[in-house]
């Protein structure tokens, strides 16, 4: 019987044989067949069409993850005295490694040619998913990643307006990516609005707020969608980056060609990024694996087949 056939007689075998199985595959495809270059010469905005899957699927790669420490060590954050630790992690860690950026970004000014409108959820930080660093993305949050329609009529007391006429105007940035995410609570009031008997009278500000919504909810509950939820959130973000047209500084830089305008969608639970393609207007999978995880993950695999048979070779036999 074949080390990829016989059944795992412990958790390190079972690692072992995992370790293998990705090996093979590894070696049957090499990294370079598994594509990402249709996907990042795409980020013009002009669609996805190119992209391909990793080859490696969901179940193998939660069973090389399973051989890892899995446990949740994210320190707490629930007091001031937990942000303070916290800072001092920073000020030790991360800003230990990037202090000449901090310092040119601070002597200097910030050219980040990305804005991202994303929603206030805690679960969805764009400079965590995209894994930005300082000086990178410009960021609006606000609930459910809404953008209403240009109106200078209030006084301009529109945070996301102000912050969008910042970052185009006065940044110049050439890409401006609206982000949901799955599980939103500002879509899910939005959904609940339409309920009788619903608590959205009950918030003086969200309600308004996702007002802006109930066009697309309506359509979302007029096409009886198996998932509401998610219908909407899609079509929230569509929603927006109509709305963002509608600002003449917007519309006058997408017809220069200076500026692009993107949709995204995270899903939270396994952390998978969904970005819009243009010219469906749908939602794609992007790609998780990038050619030198790939790389890493078939070294990886080496090493553990390595190890396992230097422990005990007769596991694979
Ligand atoms: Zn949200």
């Amino acid at each position: 019987m074949s080390a990829l056939n016989a059944p795992p007689r412990s958790k390190s075998e079972r690692a072992s044989k995992t370790a293998l199985k990705l090996l093979v595959k590894a070696l049957k495809k090499s990294p370079s067949e598994v594509s990402i270059d249709g996907y990042s010469e795409n980020m013009d905005g002009s669609g996805y069409s190119q992209y391909s899957q990793s080859s490696l699927d969901e179940s193998e790669e939660n069973d090389i993850d399973q051989t890892c420490d899995n446990t949740h060590n994210v320190p707490e954050m629930n007091t001031v005295s937990d942000m303070i630790v916290g800072y001092k992690r920073f000020r030790a860690g991360v800003y230990t490694r990037q202090h000449s950026i901090y310092r040119d970004l601070g002597y200097g000014s910030q050219t980040p040619k990305v804005l991202v409108i994303s929603c206030v959820d805690s679960r969805a930080d764009p400079s965590t998913i995209f894994d930005a660093g300082p000086g990178q993305l410009f960021v609006v949050r606000n609930i459910a990643n809404l953008v209403h329609p240009y109106d200078p009529y209030t006084g301009g007391a529109n945070a996301t307006s102000s912050g969008l006429e910042y970052a185009v105007k006065a940044l110049k940035v050439e890409h401006v990516v609206v982000m949901g995410h799955g599980g939103c609570g500002g879509i899910n009031a939005s959904l609940q609005s339409a309920e009788p008997d619903n608590k959205i009278g009950e918030f003086e500000f969200v309600g308004p707020w996702v007002s802006v919504l109930n066009k697309a909810r309506d359509k979302v509950r007029a096409s009886n969608s198996f998932n509401p939820q998610y219908a909407l959130e899609l079509e929230g973000i569509n929603m927006s980056i109509q709305n963002l047209l509608t600002f003449p500084f917007v519309k006058e830089a997408v017809d220069a060609g200076t500026l692009q305008l993107h949709g995204a969608w995270f899903a939270i639970h396994h952390g998978e990024l969904h970005w819009r393609n243009n010219t469906t207007c749908q939602f794609e999978v992007v790609p998780a694996f990038t050619k030198e995880a790939m790389q890493a993950k078939a070294s990886q695999a080496r090493r553990l087949v390595r190890d396992s048979i230097q422990k005990s070779p007769s596991a694979l036999f």
